[in-house]
């Protein structure tokens, strides 16, 4: 499969080929995707990617699929909105929101998940499975729709309407498991060893965290083939916050953007902590917490990458910090109000730390400062309830707007 040459262990080194596995035979170690760089710097050009489609796949050279067909629903290529009436509200010069809430399945995780499913098909699985906290559920279904595979989807039983609607649309096995996500995800890990179908975050888990450094690679482009001097992401199992650190480190490696220190925050909900906990207190581990949080997206109280998370963001000079369900819901509000973007519970919390972190003075008011929002709005109504709606019901006359309106119809 082109650059990719096989799998690695991060704690101990043992290499593998390519296959569906997550775990190192050897200590039970992670593992990661190796790439022959050298090849890759020596052939591949921006240029050709400009020349690309206008979605994720523009970047499939950088991605471990080689000529597999892809499983396409037109996933990327998301606007990178300048956002000054958001950025005069935070006290920032600079402010960038990618929004990823626009993709076909309406979250980022349609990105890993493209990945994850054109390489479960390369290796002859015929089922995609997951364990979600919601938008991959939805993602999964929609990808093994479009490529003709059979799904099964764990999911804990308590999700938003939305989300549950928005999967089961796509003809899937959903299963709701009495439980939260950490038992869902224990769940599904028995799982992998009993059925042997493509879980894509577990099994294929080093093959669907690639795809989110897509993230990296748009914004970089978008930005003109710079990196910007500040991200802030969401963090639930710590792998997109991971791979936007990794692609942006990537394109320097490759010679695409120049050198550039991208300072890396990490974005979670006070219900449910634990990378931010262990950033406050220096500690080196994450201690699992029990989730209760509006921002269920983001409620994975033992984060399978959230060590790797913490490192990234100290190597790189961020913070992490937690924000309340109040501040979340006022996280969405700050960003539909002076962006006119839509954004669900996870990016609240990202909006909400955003401003907490400027506060602080951790986000510099001249930095270049992008941030991710990862799914949309529409999912997590039940967020807002009656805090948002009609300012006014009134009869079908013109005296009506006056009496509503007052000073503000003039
Ligand atoms: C899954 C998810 C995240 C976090 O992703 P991880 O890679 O598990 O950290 C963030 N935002 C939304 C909307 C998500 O669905
Ligand atoms: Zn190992």
């Amino acid at each position: 499969m082109s650059y990719l040459q096989g799998l690695r262990c991060q704690r101990c080194g043992h290499s593998l080929a390519p296959a569906p596995v997550h775990i190192c035979p050897e200590c039970l170690g992670p593992l990661e995707l190796v790439y022959d760089f050298a090849a890759m710097k020596a052939e591949l050009r921006r240029d050709a990617v400009e020349a690309g489609p206008p979605s994720m796949w523009r970047y499939r050279s950088l991605l471990p699929v080689g000529d597999a067909p892809v499983v396409d629903l037109g996933t990327g290529l998301t606007p990178l909105l300048r956002a000054d009436n958001l950025g005069r509200a935070l006290g920032l010069r600079n402010v960038y929101v990618k929004n990823d809430a626009v993709n076909p399945t309406s979250s980022f995780k349609d990105r890993p998940v493209g990945v994850a499913a054109t390489l479960a098909r390369a290796f002859g699985l015929d089922t995609l499975a997951c364990a979600s906290t919601g938008n991959l559920a939805a993602s999964v279904a929609a990808h093994a729709a479009r490529a003709g595979m059979r799904s099964v989807i764990f999911i804990p039983e308590d999700l938003e309407a939305a989300k549950i609607t928005g999967t089961a649309v796509f003809g899937t096995n959903l299963i709701a498991v009495r439980g939260n996500y950490d038992a869902v995800n224990r769940l599904c890990a028995e799982a992998v060893d009993a059925y042997g179908w493509a879980f894509v975050n577990i099994n294929l888990r080093p093959f669907y965290g690639e795809g989110s450094k897509t993230l990296a690679y748009e914004t970089a482009e978008q930005l003109g083939w710079r990196a910007p001097d500040h991200v802030v992401a969401p963090i639930a199992g710590g792998s997109v916050l991971t791979r936007i650190t990794a692609g942006f480190e990537e394109l320097q490696r490759l010679g695409w953007i120049p050198e550039t220190k991208v300072r890396v925050s990490g974005a979670q909900a006070t219900g449910c902590n634990p990378v931010a906990r262990a950033f406050a207190v220096g500690a080196e581990r994450i201690q699992p917490v029990r989730p209760d949080t509006i921002a269920k997206s983001l409620a994975i109280g033992d984060p399978a990458d959230g060590a790797y998370a913490l490192a990234a963001i100290r190597r790189s000079g961020g913070a992490c910090a937690d924000v309340s369900d109040p501040e979340i819901v006022e996280g969405m509000r700050l960003l539909a109000e002076t962006e006119g973007v839509f954004t669900e519970t996870a990016g609240g919390v990202t909006v909400a730390v955003a401003k907490k972190l400027a506060h602080a003075g951790v986000l510099r008011p001249e930095e270049t400062v992008v941030i991710y929002i990862t799914g949309n709005g529409l999912k997590t109504l039940e967020a807002l309830g009656a805090e948002v709606g009609p300012t006014a019901t009134i009869a079908p006359r013109l005296e009506e707007i006056d009496r509503v309106l007052g000073s503000a119809a003039a």
